[in-house]
């Protein structure tokens, strides 16, 4: 197959880990014999930097022309002054949106390999964990209306508003319960439906659209601040979290730690074609960029999961999924999941250990 793949490297630790994840495919194309083109395009901070704004337009373009997009991160400090709609971060909500990506997935799997790096204790994590975030991306109080005024009691007052409809609602509810049928048929709903409006049109919605759709997936809810707890007290009970986007940002950063190194959690995002967005969940590390010591993983397994879930390749994703198992499975570490007993080796030395697994 030929594939074109746009990719935006962005700021910080996020040219070396995309570049890292480019070896990777190639490797695969080249052991399966696909062709895969590259397009680097700007984005973010140093998208600020080249062309005065964070999402240049043919950027847009060139990723809606393309097969599938590669992202690394976006941010770092030399942009944080910057006005709200001038930093980089606003190029990575403009991308979603221009994509049209409304669902955003994030599985939090506990590797073998990787037990000791959980900060949970072990008879917590025995039965292993495998938590897939299911979270709405474009809509909710990251899109909603917002505003600041000067209170002339309270002083500066600022506002922000959650906002969902039953369409936003019912399209990654779908996503959430097709995932299930592949997985356990089983989803929990996280909302705050005992204080939010929102909320209680979110598990209503929730409850109607699967019922009528997908009789066969079992759906419950579970208040944020209980799955939050939950998550550290007994994450083996969780497979699929169907969540909004604030709440799915927070909870998914948490299932992350859980299972060890951010560096290690992939992320999709896909609206209703087959060009999705994949990247690394973490930020762009600036503390650590250029060092050659970033763990290049979860940008690997985000391009694994553009092969599944764009390409179809499913047999290309299991092999990048097996060489990182079995790169770990050797004591290969980068210095986020380094402990004693295993070798510690940069960011590029990982990539092309992995790379060198799949040929
Ligand atoms: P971060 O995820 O960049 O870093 C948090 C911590 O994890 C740091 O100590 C970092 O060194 C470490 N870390 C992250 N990725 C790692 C990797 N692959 N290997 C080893 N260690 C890793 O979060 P932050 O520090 O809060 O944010 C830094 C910048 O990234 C900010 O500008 C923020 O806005 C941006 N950010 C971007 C995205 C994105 O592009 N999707 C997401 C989150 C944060």
């Amino acid at each position: 197959m030929n594939k074109h793949i746009a990719v935006l490297a962005g700021d910080g630790i996020g040219p070396e880990i995309t570049a890292s994840a480019v070896q990777v495919l190639e490797a695969v194309a080249k052991t399966y014999g696909h062709t895969f083109t590259f397009e680097p395009l700007p984005m973010g901070g140093c998208a600020i930097d080249a062309c005065g704004e964070p999402l240049p337009a043919h950027t847009v373009e060139r990723c809606l022309a393309s097969d599938s997009v590669l992202l690394g991160a976006v941010g770092g400090p030399k942009w944080d002054a910057l006005p709200g709609d001038k930093r980089p971060e606003k190029g990575l909500l403009g991308i979603r949106k221009a994509m049209g990506l409304y669902s955003n997935i994030r599985p939090a799997k506990l590797w073998p390999a990787l037990a000791e790096a959980s900060p949970l204790k072990k008879q917590l994590i025995e039965g292993g964990i495998e938590i897939v975030v299911v979270r709405e991306l474009t809509g909710g109080i990251y899109f909603g209306k917002r505003g600041a005024y000067d209170d002339e009691r309270m002083g500066r007052t600022a506002w922000d508003t959650e906002t969902y409809s039953q369409k936003e609602i019912e399209r990654i509810t779908r996503i959430a319960c097709e995932l299930a049928r592949k997985r356990t048929g089983r989803v929990i709903s996280v909302d705050k439906a005992n204080v939010l409006e929102s909320s209680r049109l979110w598990r209503k919605t929730v409850h109607a659209y699967a019922e009528r759709h997908y009789p066969d997936v079992t759906v419950t809810d579970m208040l944020v601040d209980n799955a939050a707890m939950q998550i550290v007290k007994d994450p083996a009970q969780f497979d699929i979290l169907l969540t909004s986007n604030m709440f799915g940002d927070i909870l998914s950063d948490e299932a992350a730690q859980v299972t060890g190194s951010i560096g290690m959690l992939a992320s999709s995002s896909l609206g209703d074609t087959s060009c999705g967005l994949y990247e690394p969940i973490h930020g762009s590390a600036p503390d650590i960029a250029g060092k050659d010591i970033a763990n290049p993983i979860a940008t690997i397994l985000a391009a694994a999961m553009m092969l599944r879930d764009s390409f179809g390749m499913t047999a290309e994703c299991t092999a990048v999924e097996r060489a990182v198992g079995d790169v770990l499975n050797e004591g290969w570490r980068t210095a986020d999941i380094f402990s004693d007993g295993t070798r510690k080796i940069g960011c590029r030395e990982m990539a092309r250990r992995i790379a060198e697994h799949i040929a």
